[in-house]
């Protein structure tokens, strides 16, 4: 809602987080990720953490969110929130910040994030920054500092949304790293029943078609090498490629490899690509440009290897590796395992 006054301001409290399932019914790693950063920004705030979690059967999963930072889980549990239905979700949703007035509301950008917080935003009146790579807060009014890449890129702009609550942004997964569990935090589960106004006249789905698009899951490698520009073409991916047969890593690319057509775009990574936060990324012949670097700047080690010394990916490397990639990269492949 549009904010006109001090006091509609401070009628509004706490941070949610919406929770999400993956496939397989476990808790979808972004939940955890995004409640880590909302027990922060809370602890700023001294405010709370709500999760809210939708679906069937969920109630035995709410109190694992507890763990993760939530102090109140809000639970809807109904056989019609089976599979995903943004506009079922989105209506239950905007019924519960109309009764319970949370100040922020961070989603997971998936695909169910995306789908859904856009729906609630127009309805709620309020404000939504995407794909946000840095959250901060006023602690003195509770404005959320959403920073997120701006202008293709070119620069990073901070995002305030003073005049209405609550305030909402969606993460993509990986960006924000998830907290050590701590299994003796406490906290309570709150169960909201559906309300006919919920589904009446609602959209019914009648069947879930999976994509057969072949993917490559960047998500669960725990090592990447990644090749830019520098490769000259898909030849010179070869050189990587052995590189990481040998270490068991997948390979990335920087957008520049993919729109030169050297390797398919489902290998890049990026702003426009994967968002990746491998325990190692070797970064060769990327210079490493804010677009590339939003996509792998929470790897736990990064490698570059360059010419240049002085290129971002190099500045911001834990390793750098000053010469030529088709030099440095098979000497370092002969010398794996030995
Ligand atoms: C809206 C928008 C979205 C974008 N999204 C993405 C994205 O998702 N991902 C992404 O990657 N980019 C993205 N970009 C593009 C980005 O701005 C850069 O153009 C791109 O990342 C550059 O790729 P690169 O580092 O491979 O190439 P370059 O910047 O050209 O760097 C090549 C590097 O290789 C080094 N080099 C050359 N030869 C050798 C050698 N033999 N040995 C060692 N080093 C060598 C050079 O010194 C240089 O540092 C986006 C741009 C825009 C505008």
């Amino acid at each position: 809602m549009l904010i006109t006054n001090d006091s509609d301001k401070q009628s509004f409290s706490d941070i949610w987080v919406m929770a999400e399932l993956a496939e397989g019914g476990n808790v979808h790693p972004v939940t955890n990720e995004l409640l880590g950063t909302a027990r922060k920004l809370a602890d700023m705030r001294k405010s709370k953490v709500g999760a809210v979690l939708f679906g069937v059967k969920v109630k035995d999963i709410a109190a694992s969110l507890i763990p993760y930072g939530a102090d109140i889980v809000i639970v809807a549990e109904d056989p019609r929130l089976a599979g995903f239905n943004d506009e079922l979700e989105g209506r239950l949703l905007n019924r519960l910040i109309a009764k319970r007035r949370p100040e922020i509301i961070l989603y997971g950008a998936t695909t169910r994030g995306r789908a859904l917080a856009p729906r609630v935003a127009v309805t709620a009146v309020c404000g939504l920054t995407a794909d946000c790579t840095g959250l901060d807060i006023d602690p003195e009014n509770g404005d959320l500092l959403q920073t997120r890449p701006a202008f293709g890129g070119n620069i990073m702009a901070t995002i305030r949304c003073s005049k209405h609550r609550p305030q909402m942004a969606t993460v993509r997964p990986r960006v924000m790293k998830a907290p050590v569990p701590d299994p003796s935090r406490t906290g309570q589960v709150i169960v909201e029943d559906m309300v006919s106004g919920d589904t009446a006249k609602i959209k019914r789905i009648l069947e879930y078609i999976r994509s057969t698009e072949a993917t490559v899951n960047l998500a669960d490698a725990s090592i990447i090498v990644s090749g830019g520009r520098a490769m000259k073409g898909s030849d010179g991916f070869k050189v990587i490629e052995k590189l990481a047969a040998k270490i068991g890593a997948a390979v990335g690319a920087s957008r520049a490899a993919v729109d030169s057509g050297w390797i398919s775009y489902a290998h890049q990574v990026g702003q426009t690509g994967q968002t990746v936060q491998t325990k190692v990324y070797i970064a060769c012949g990327i210079s490493g440009q804010i677009q590339h670097l939003v996509g792998m700047q929470s790897c736990e080690t990064i490698i570059a290897i360059d010419k240049k010394a002085d290129t971002p990916m190099m500045q911001m490397a834990d390793i750098a590796v000053s010469g030529d990639l088709f030099e440095i990269v098979p000497a370092l492949t002969e010398l794996v395992g030995k």
